[in-house]
C-alpha cells in the first residue's frame, strides 16, 4: 500500500504514545485490607519523551507503572498504548505488547540465575522464535554497547550491581522496543554505577529515540526528565516540565483544562529555580531587586553590583524615586553611590522604570495588559509582525498572563512556525522575550 511515510510519521507523533484515563487501582478490594492504591489518575505520554514519576515510598509509583505496562489490571478506567486499550487487547496483542512495544527494567534485576549473561539478554527473542545465531549477534551487540561483552559467558552471581543492571537493560532492549519503563532501576546501585545506569537511560531516550518512563523517589534523579510527574498518596500533585516535547496543540488542551488551579507562583518558581516557597513572604522584593539586576546587566565589579542591588531594593520597596535612583547608580562609590557612568545609569534606571511601569499595568488593569505588554515587547525587540504572526504572540501572551501555560511552552509558541499556530520568531529571540516577560511577571507579583 502506497501512503506518505512523513504525514503518518508526524501524524503519530502527535498522538500521545500512553493515555492513563480515569485509573484506579484499588488491591483487595472490599477486603479488610483494602488499599486505595491510585485515585483516579489521568496521564498522556508522547513519543520520545522522557518523564520521571517521582514520590515517596508506598504513593503509588509502582502501581502506576506496572499499569501502564499491563501488569497491573485496572479497578476502574483504562490504559492505552498506541491508542488500542490493554484492557480489550486480544491475548496476541497483549504479548506483542510486552514482547515487542515494552521492555521493563526493575530494580532487582530479575535475571536467571541458571543461564549465562548472553542467555539471559537473548531470553526475550527466544520466545518470539528468533533464530538461535540472529539472537546471539544482537545479544552480543548490546553487550558491548554498555560495556560488558566481556561478562557474556559469565553467570549473573558472578556480575556486581551496575554490570547485573546494564544486562537487565540490555536484555530490555533486545526486541527494540519504543517504550522502557524502569522501576527504581538504579534503587540497588552504589552512586558511580547509578550514574552509568542513569546515563544509558538518558541516551536511549535522547539517541534511541525510546519513550522513557522511571519511578524514582530520589530527587537528585530529577533532572535527567523532560517531565516529572509529582506523586503523593496515590495521586499526581504537580508536574515540572524542564523540556516540551509534547505537540504544541496537546500542551494547549492539557494547560487550558487545568488552569483554574494552576498557580502563578508555582510557574514563575519554575523559571526563577532560585526561588523558594519559604522566601516569598519576606524576601520576594531583594529577590526581585538580584533577579532583575541579573537581568540587565553585565561587566560591572562586584561592588558596583551590590551597590546598585541595594538601590533597587529601595526602587522597588518604593523608598526612593526613579530619578534619585538613577543619581545614586551615577554618583561615585565613594560618595556613596554605585559608581556607573551617567550613560549608563539612566539606560539602566529608564530600562527598570520600564519593566516596574508594566508590571504595574499587569497588575492593575488586568485588561489591557495584553495589549500593553504586546506593544511594550514589539518595541524593545524591535519586531516586525505579520496580522498572523501578531495574533498568535498575542494569543500566547495571554495564556502566559493567565498562568495557563509556563515560561517553557510560551517560548515554544514563540518560536513555532506560523503555520503551525506559533508566531514563527528565531529561538534566540523568543526565549529573550520570554525571560522580559518572566521578569515582569515577577516583579507585578506580590
Ligand atoms: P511506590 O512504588 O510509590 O512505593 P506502590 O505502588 O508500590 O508505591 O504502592 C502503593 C500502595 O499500594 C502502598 O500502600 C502499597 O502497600 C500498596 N500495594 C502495592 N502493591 C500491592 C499489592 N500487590 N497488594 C496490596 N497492596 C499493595
Ligand atoms: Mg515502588
Amino acid at each position: 500500500m502506497w501512503y506518505d511515510k512523513n504525514i503518518t510519521e508526524r501524524k503519530i507523533m502527535s498522538e500521545p504514545i500512553i493515555v492513563v484515563d480515569k485509573l484506579r487501582i484499588i488491591y483487595n478490594q472490599g477486603k479488610s485490607n483494602e488499599t486505595r492504591a491510585l485515585e483516579e489518575t489521568n496521564l498522556a505520554i508522547y513519543p520520545h519523551e522522557y518523564v520521571i514519576i517521582f514520590g515517596p515510598s508506598g504513593c503509588g509509583k509502582s502501581t502506576l507503572l506496572y499499569s501502564i505496562s499491563g501488569l497491573q489490571s485496572p479497578t476502574y478506567g483504562d490504559v492505552s498504548i498506541q491508542g488500542i486499550s490493554i484492557a480489550k487487547m486480544s491475548r496476541k496483542e497483549e504479548l506483542d505488547l510486552h514482547q515487542n512495544k515494552i521492555g521493563m527494567i526493575f530494580q532487582a534485576f530479575y535475571l536467571i540465575s541458571s543461564l549465562n549473561i548472553l542467555e539471559n539478554v537473548c531470553l526475550p527473542k527466544m520466545f518470539i522464535g528468533e533464530a538461535p545465531r540472529e539472537r546471539k549477534q544482537s545479544g552480543i551487540k548490546l553487550l558491548r554497547r554498555f560495556g560488558i561483552v566481556e561478562q557474556a559467558d559469565k553467570f549473573p552471581s558472578q556480575l556486581s550491581g551496575g554490570q547485573k543492571q546494564r544486562v537487565a537493560i540490555a536484555r530490555s532492549l533486545v526486541n527494540n522496543p519504543e517504550i522502557i519503563l524502569a522501576d527504581e532501576p538504579v534503587g540497588n546501585l552504589d552512586s558511580e554505577s547509578a550514574e552509568n545506569v542513569l546515563k544509558i537511560l538518558k541516551e536511549l531516550n535522547e539517541v534511541d529515540k525510546k519513550t522513557v518512563i522511571m519511578v524514582t523517589h530520589n530527587p537528585e534523579h530529577l533532572p535527567y526528565a523532560d517531565r516529572v510527574i509529582y506523586m503523593k498518596d496515590g495521586r499526581i500533585i504537580k508536574e515540572e516540565v524542564h523540556k516540551e516535547k509534547r505537540p504544541i496543540e496537546s500542551v494547549k488542551k492539557t494547560e487550558v483544562e487545568k488552569s483554574p488551579e494552576s498557580n502563578e507562583l508555582q510557574m514563575l518558581m519554575n523559571s526563577f529555580k532560585s526561588l523558594l516557597p519559604q522566601q516569598v513572604d519576606v524576601l520576594l522584593v531583594p529577590f526581585k531587586a538580584k533577579q532583575l539586576l541579573a537581568h540587565l546587566l553585565s561587566q560591572l565589579t562586584e561592588e558596583q553590583i551590590s551597590m546598585a542591588e541595594a538601590f533597587l531594593k529601595e526602587l522597588l520597596f518604593k523608598n526612593i524615586t526613579t530619578e534619585t535612583f538613577a543619581d545614586r547608580l551615577d554618583l561615585d562609590l565613594d560618595d556613596g553611590g554605585a559608581g556607573w557612568n551617567k550613560l549608563r545609569a539612566n539606560s539602566f534606571a529608564i530600562r527598570t522604570n520600564q519593566i516596574i511601569e508594566q508590571s504595574q499595568t499587569l497588575k492593575e488593569k488586568p485588561g489591557q495588559a495584553t495589549t500593553s505588554l504586546s506593544r511594550y515587547l514589539k518595541e524593545l525587540f524591535n519586531l516586525h509582525l505579520s496580522t498572523e504572526q501578531e495574533k498568535n504572540f498575542e494569543e500566547a501572551l495571554q495564556m502566559r498572563l493567565a498562568s495557563q501555560v509556563g515560561q517553557v511552552e510560551l517560548a515554544k509558541y514563540f518560536d513555532t512556525p506560523v503555520a503551525k499556530g506559533g508566531a514563527g520568531l528565531h529561538k534566540h529571540t523568543a526565549e529573550k522575550i520570554v525571560r522580559e516577560i518572566e521578569i515582569i511577571m515577577l516583579i507585578k507579583y506580590s
